[in-house]
């Protein structure tokens, strides 16, 4: 670094947007940051379930956002909401002393859980809650006077985003392999199905034959017979995948993990980062897939993407096992929290956005569409020899492609800038397309979405 040039750059006031040094002092995340700077795709406004990108075009917003936008953009009663909030306490000790929306926010996510998870900790975001979910769980051991409990099980292809220990857990390589060593971890198989089943929803238990299904859950009882579960803390799973790209389990699967952790004394965590509110049709993936797991995690939809938030509701007894452990009332139970963690503007956003989820009727309504959504994004099935694969569930869908020779990642890629000059935004991410509508969409909106990905599968190479 000693040979590093002097400091040459404009000031930030000579640049001009469109600039190559206008963007060159932002290290953007999870971006592809030397094609983006000579391409840049820049949102400007958002409005309903558009985008509006700089040069006025009005884009449909494909992935809500990234997956927590589900009511569309500009909602009033959420801007009223967070206005209000900034002007009256824009800032609350996060530690030691509160202020009502906290415990206001969380007396509303309660009443949409599943019975028994009704104690909640927030944090500022998705990583943060599953890094939080996993220090509970190793926590939760201790204080019940079972240190050896530890270790933790994630599965391949999971996402719990960016923390230590989500990265540990996680189970996408791309993700991981530069970050050397992290928590003590192992993993379980993924679920994907192989390559040609396009199922439709969920798969059935057998895997129609083409994989092993509702057994993969017994993958648990290996690593059981390999670590002991007195060393296990905790396993965690996306009820649904959204990241690698859709992957919905089959149907038994997650309540196989859920006897199997149960008859080992091991917590079960559905990070529901994604399928929290409203995605899979029903208020969360535990409730859509009939499994209530011992914590849960959420972000996103909670304040329709707004404001960042997280948190991670708990069963009772994990809460009082804290309580009961935790000495003089005025030491703390649990030493960790977020500066951010409950944020008032974030919890002012929160409030609104469950009080729209419900008066929109959000998971009804993602319910009726899930059946033309599936119907629609399977018509896609051979309009592509690259396109080997299609899982929907819910209002979401991931299609797989071929990896094009010597660049695994490029068809997506190509895929999603293609749709972007249309008119459309989608992820892309691995080998995979991921399409996430708004929950405001409507069926004409679904058709030109899925038609224009269609026309652009058909023109690939
Ligand atoms: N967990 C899951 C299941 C996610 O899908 C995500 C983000 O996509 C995260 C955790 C991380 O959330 P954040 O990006 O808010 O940190």
């Amino acid at each position: 670094l000693s040979d590093t040039p002097a400091h040459t750059t404009p000031t930030s006031a000579e640049l001009r947007p469109g600039d190559a040094s206008w963007m060159a002092a932002h290290w953007m995340p999870f971006t592809g940051n030397r094609q983006f700077k000579a391409d840049p795709r820049i949102i400007v406004a958002a409005e309903g379930a558009y985008l509006i990108d700089a040069d006025g075009r009005r884009v449909f917003d494909g992935l809500s956002g990234l997956w927590c936008t589900g009511l569309g953009h500009g909602r009033r009663e959420i801007v009223e909401a967070v206005s209000r909030q900034v002007a009256t306490l824009d800032y609350s000790p996060a530690f030691q002393f509160g202020h009502p929306l906290s415990f206001e926010l969380a007396n509303r996510i309660v009443e949409r859980l599943p019975a028994g998870l009704n104690r909640v900790m927030f944090t500022a975001s998705g990583s943060e809650a599953a890094d939080t979910a996993l220090k509970i769980a190793r926590a939760y051991w201790r204080v019940r006077g079972q240190a050896s409990k530890t270790r933790l099980i994630g599965r391949a292809k999971g996402y719990h985003g960016v923390n230590f220990g989500g990265v540990s857990v996680g189970g996408i390589v791309g993700n991981r392999k530069l970050f050397g060593q992290g928590v003590e971890a192992d993993h379980l198989p993924h679920t994907q199905p192989p390559a040609g089943a396009f199922f439709r929803g969920q798969p059935p238990a057998d895997g129609a034959g083409l994989y092993a299904g509702a057994a993969l859950a017994d993958e648990l009882l290996r690593l059981i017979e390999l670590h002991d579960a007195s060393t296990i803390a905790a396993v965690i799973v996306e009820p649904m995948s959204g990241s690698a790209g859709v992957v919905v389990p089959p149907q038994g699967y997650l309540q196989r993990l859920r006897d199997i952790c149960t008859q080992h004394d091991i917590l079960l965590i559905f990070d529901e980062v994604i399928t929290g509110f409203g995605r899979c049709g029903a208020w969360t993936g535990a409730e859509a897939f009939g499994v209530v797991p011992d914590m849960l995690t959420f972000a996103k939809q909670v304040t329709n993407g707004v404001q960042p938030l997280g948190g991670v509701a708990v069963r009772q007894g994990i809460y009082d096992a804290f309580m009961d452990a935790g000495g003089p009332t005025y030491a703390l139970e649990f030493p960790h929290g977020y500066t951010y963690s409950a944020h008032p503007v974030a919890c002012a956003a929160g409030l609104a956005s469950m009080a729209l989820l419900q008066r929109d009727n959000a998971p009804e309504r993602v319910r009726a569409l899930a059946p033309v959504f599936e119907a629609k994004v399977h018509s896609l099935r051979g309009a592509s020899p690259h396109l080997l694969d299609i899982r929907n569930y819910g209002l979401a869908a991931g299609l797989t492609l071929a990896p094009a020779p010597g660049e695994p990642l490029k068809r997506p890629f190509e895929v999603a800038m293609r749709m972007w000059a249309k008119g459309f935004y989608v992820r892309y991410g691995g080998d995979t397309v991921q399409l996430a509508p708004p929950f405001i969409s409507t069926e004409a909106e679904i058709d030109r979405l899925v038609d224009a990905l269609g026309e652009t599968l058909r023109a690939l190479d």
